[in-house]
């Protein structure tokens, strides 16, 4: 029978993602023999998390309240805040991590559009869901020449990227479409910083022959 705390702990941590009974277990007994040190240090950071990051009004990436700011106040997020970025292209993602992702092959200075999310009819995601409007509203209000589709080349990721390609079109705007360095069906997700790279480089005409 463990006592009443460390099974509340492993409680919460058996519903973070791929932790299970037995990875719950070692985090949970990891913890008791650490120093309070590392474990205040791990509770601090979680509340943190809460208190003061959240999603980017304008994009929907992750970003962080300043101290001292309000939190009435909407999010910006570094890449939003950075005057030097083109705002000329917007590449639209699935997840915050995917802007992370692309950041990181240092080949692209345009602006983001998180999606949190791609089409999925079973669970009742869709346009609405997905702030498909907001996008729309965006893109027609900003000074974007070209959008790029980067979900990824699933199913579900292409639903979704030709639903905002019909959705975008009488805008004016260029839609292009990641292309060659992913496999379809492969994931964005999952893509290393080579393969990112290379997709966004080849990307295309959304549409156009060849894809
Ligand atoms: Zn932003």
């Amino acid at each position: 029978m463990l006592v009443p705390s460390l099974q509340k702990l492993l409680a919460a941590l058996r519903r973070l993602p791929g932790v299970g009974p037995k990875s719950a277990q070692r985090i949970g007994y990891h913890l008791l023999r650490a120093t309070r040190e590392e474990a205040t240090e791990l509770a601090r950071a979680v509340v943190a998390l809460k208190d003061r990051v959240g999603l980017c009004s304008v994009c929907g990436n992750v970003a962080e309240r300043a101290e001292g700011v309000s939190d009435k106040t909407p999010l910006e997020c570094p890449v939003c805040a950075d005057p030097r970025r083109d705002s000329s292209r917007l590449l639209i993602v699935e997840e915050p991590y995917n802007v992370e992702a692309f950041q990181k092959t240092g080949v692209y200075d345009g602006l983001y559009h998180v999606l949190g999310g791609l089409f999925d009819p079973l669970a009742g995601v869709g346009a609405v869901e997905l702030g498909l409007d907001a996008l729309a509203r965006r893109v027609s209000g900003g000074s974007f020449r070209e959008v790029i589709l980067a979900t990824s080349p699933t199913t579900a990721g292409e639903a979704t990227a030709s639903y905002i390609h019909e959705l975008l079109k009488p805008l004016g705007v260029t839609l292009t479409r990641i292309a060659v360095g992913l496999a379809p069906g492969a994931d964005v997700d999952y893509a290393d910083e080579i393969s990112l790279r290379l997709a966004l480089e080849g990307r295309r005409e959304y549409g156009s022959i060849g894809r």
